[in-house]
């Protein structure tokens, strides 16, 4: 890849702030290791993150989804093509009644507080994995004997062309740890939670 034109052919439609040449991926996964990818981009809305797509697609460009790097290993060798990492932007949140629409790159541990903060429940067995909503939808996570499958009741993707799809929780596939997001290289980019109204006092009169 030639590293230049493709850093030209990304800031037609990315804001120059928003992509770096040779990032040590060390920085953004939570084992702290591995060499540098040749282009790292944080994607600040849905469009710069279809150009992205689609500008890797024409010129042949490898791509690598990031979250906040908790499942993820880089070899000492890096990556050679361009990683996108959602996390903290697409990360809008909004609650009504019982209805959480989240962007995918939220960290789990801030939605938790939000969803508990609105008297709803349901999403506390996410409150301590250290990743973001898209990393979590991908691998169906979960704890304590809660997951994803069991509040999720839909997800807006991107597929590799950068047109997007609205999927339900059936279509996803979520499985123990899996989902169709695994096969299909799909992005998530937004997803739709059904919570309940919690019942009693909760967590949050603990501290009165
Ligand atoms: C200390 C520790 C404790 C953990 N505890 C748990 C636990 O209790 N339960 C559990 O299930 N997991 C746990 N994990 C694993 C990890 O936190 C989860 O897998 C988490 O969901 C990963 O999210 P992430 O944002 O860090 O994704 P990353 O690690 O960045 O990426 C993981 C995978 O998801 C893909 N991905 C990330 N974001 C997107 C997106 N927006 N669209 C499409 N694909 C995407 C990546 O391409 C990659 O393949 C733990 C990890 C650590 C380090």
């Amino acid at each position: 890849m030639n590293i230049d034109k493709m850093v030209s052919a990304l800031a037609k439609g990315i804001k120059q702030d928003n992509i770096r040449v040779k990032e040590a991926m060390g920085k953004h996964t939570t084992f702290k290791v591995g060499g540098h990818t040749d282009i790292f981009i944080c994607p600040e809305s849905v469009e710069e993150l279809a150009h992205a797509i689609k500008t890797c697609k024409v010129h042949e460009t490898p791509y690598y989804i990031l979250g906040n790097g908790s499942n993820v290993l880089v070899k000492d060798g890096g990556y050679r093509g361009v990683v996108i990492q959602v996390y903290k932007t697409l990360d809008q949140v909004t609650i009504e009644g019982d209805t959480v629409v989240a962007g995918a790159g939220v960290l789990l541990s801030k939605l938790a507080k939000l969803i508990a903060k609105a008297s709803l429940e349901g999403f506390e067995f996410a409150s301590g994995i250290p990743g973001t909503l898209g990393g979590a939808i991908y691998m169906n996570a979960g704890a304590y004997g809660g997951d994803i499958s069991q509040v999720l009741l839909s997800a807006d993707v991107m597929d590799e062309d950068g047109q997007v799809l609205t999927l339900t929780n059936e279509e996803l596939k979520l499985g123990y740890r899996t989902s169709i997001i695994q096969d299909t290289h799909y992005i998530v980019l937004k997803a739709v939670l059904k919570c309940k109204k919690r019942q009693s006092a909760g967590y949050l009169c603990k501290n009165r």
